[in-house]
């Protein structure tokens, strides 16, 4: 039986095929641009589609379980 415990509830989980991410955060989307000639995004909404999205984010984002791109946190130290 797995169970999660000492997570702390202050620290976002992230989940890519039952395994846990450590170390991540979670990518602010605001960049993200419909796509030019684009017939799934909408311009109106600024709604951009899965495609023009996938696209847009950086190389070593990842996708969550839970539908989130999140990135490994870079340590500076
Ligand atoms: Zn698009």
């Amino acid at each position: 039986m797995f169970t999660l415990t000492l997570i702390s509830e202050e620290i976002d989980t992230y989940i890519i095929d039952d395994e846990i991410l450590y170390n991540h955060k979670e990518l602010d989307l605001d960049f993200l641009e419909v796509g030019k000639n684009c017939n799934e995004c909408n311009p109106k909404t600024d709604y951009v589609c899965w495609f023009c999205e996938e696209a847009q984010v950086p190389l070593d984002a990842k996708y969550t379980d839970d539908c989130r791109w999140v990135v490994e946190i870079e340590r500076n130290s």
